[in-house]
């Protein structure tokens, strides 16, 4: 096993929602009320409306001022001007029974628990949603702006006036997000939603494959993901509004100092451009482990994000399940423990010995161990969301998800399945048991990017799975396998 990437920051449905017993429903309500697991519920009064209402809304997020970028520990000096422009972008939606939801995508690195949570409820308490019913993605771009603590350790102290950019920056995302969010549902109108599944293959395992290979031979090896799930949002006329789409890549193609969406920022300017008055949504999905490769041109930025726009466009122009407006959704947080602490001589080597960021992690924790803290055993807000628009579900994890999640969750409750990860709060790398056990950068030392204690405890993949499985049960869904 090898951490190659090129800096070290790195079925069938058995029931339809509306035919379950009365009692069944009584019960399921009380289960989310005890677990806080949701299930979103129909607002009175438009039982007469049997389409889906739609509606999307964009707004340009890329910093005016020059300031520190976001991703890599590599980057010592703040940004240099920009490719092109960052976007936050909404999709309102609402189904015939009155039950609303919105995604949105950001091209952003990833937010934290306490930037997303101040999101979340100012957006539940405008429109009167649960926290289920609203989704916070990321593209995880590496060239856009360093966003409030995510990644806290793999930057050098900030000076005054960066700080109060990052802080100025907050606000002015958090405003943005809002509008954005508004604005969608303001422009709700009768649409049409479907769902289909393509397929681009640039994403290499960056685990298992180096550069150099990935060059000299056709012969990569997996795992990997490469499919591209996507959502259709058309007029009843049958204009294209709006497409949802997501990869299991991360967009690393670029360390340059210039803003920009990386691959996922040209797939959408190309389908924006390709489908006149469109808004195109990218999230990322189980990309943990996944690097477009080759990389670190230009030209390859755009040469990728015009395969996905392909496969994209082949998926819109070919045969798409067309979603009957139901709308269902779950959320819950999960408690993950984290393995025993490092001892202080563990912790004073990597403060001697290890490269300039992960000592930065080593001192921090050394600090306050001399201050007599005691290290967090857990995170306790791990978060796992499911939505089911008709026929079609989407599941939404938080973190940098390694792709063996995608994988498993797809072979046990089937292939049509969306992952999305990045989504709610991205707090660390999740590297499944195998990935886990084996360690380098997804199983262990991202972990003192993140800031983090200590390693995950074993047992997080079957948890994360448990309470997925646990979701899609609630949702109608039968699992495949046993
Ligand atoms: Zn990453």
């Amino acid at each position: 096993m090898r951490t190659n990437f090129l800096f070290p920051m790195v079925s069938t449905y058995k029931k339809k929602a509306g035919a379950v017993p009365l009692l069944a429903v009584c019960i399921i309500g009380f289960l989310c009320t005890a677990t806080y697991g949701q299930r979103s519920k129909p607002a009175s009064g438009n039982q007469g409306i049997l389409s889906w209402k739609a509606g999307a809304a964009s707004a340009i997020i890329t910093p005016e001022e020059n300031m520190w970028m976001s991703g890599y520990a590599i980057r010592d000096k703040p940004s240099d001007g920009k490719l092109h422009d960052l976007w936050v972008k909404a999709l309102a939606l609402e189904d015939g029974k009155g039950s609303k939801a919105v995604f949105i995508s950001t091209d952003l690195i990833g937010l934290s628990r306490d930037l997303a949570d101040v999101i979340f409820e100012r957006i539940q308490t405008a429109h009167n949603l649960r926290r289920s019913q609203v989704i916070l993605s990321s593209s995880h771009t590496h060239s856009g702006p360093v966003v409030n603590s995510n990644l806290r350790l793999i930057y050098p102290e900030f000076d005054m006036e960066q700080r109060q950019k990052i802080a100025s920056y907050r606000t002015f995302l958090i405003q943005t997000v809002v509008r954005c969010a508004g604005q969608a549902f303001q422009r709700m109108e009768p649409a049409r939603l479907a769902s289909g599944t393509g397929i681009s293959r640039f994403a290499v395992n960056r685990r298992n494959n180096t550069p150099e290979e990935v060059l000299n031979s056709g012969d990569l090896k997996g795992p990997s993901d490469h499919t591209v799930p996507v959502l259709s949002v058309r007029s009843l006329r049958g204009e294209l509004k709006t497409i949802l789409f997501g990869y299991a890549c991360h967009c690393t193609t670029l360390s340059n100092n210039k803003w920009n969406g990386d691959y996922a920022g040209y797939t959408q300017i190309e389908l924006e451009k390709k489908y006149s008055g469109c808004v195109a949504m990218f999230y990322a999905c189980c990309a943990g482990d996944q690097n477009p490769e080759p990389r670190g041109l230009i030209v390859q930025a755009e040469q990728y994000g015009l395969e996905l726009a392909a496969a994209v466009s082949s998926v819109i122009k070919g045969p798409m399940r067309e979603l009957a407006p139901e709308f269902a959704s779950e959320y819950r947080e999960l408690e993950l423990e984290f393995a025993e602490p490092p001892t202080d001589e563990a912790l004073k080597t990597v403060a001697r010995d290890a490269p300039e960021w992960q000592q930065r992690w080593a001192r921090h924790y050394l600090r306050e161990r001399s201050e007599g803290k005691v290290p967090q055993k857990s995170y306790p807000h791990y978060p796992v969301q499911s939505w089911k628009m008709g026929r079609q579900v989407l599941i939404a994890l938080g973190g940098e998800v390694v792709v063996d999640y995608s994988i498993r969750i797809k072979n046990e409750w089937g292939s049509d399945l969306f992952v999305a990860a990045y989504s709610n709060d991205v707090m660390a790398y999740i590297p499944s048991e195998r990935v886990l056990a084996e360690g380098g950068y997804e199983g262990e030392t991202s972990m003192n990017a993140y800031g983090q204690p200590s390693v995950w405890a074993g047992g997080i993949e079957n948890k994360i799975i448990d309470e997925v499985g646990r979701q899609l049960k609630m949702l109608g869904r039968i699992r495949k396998t046993p």
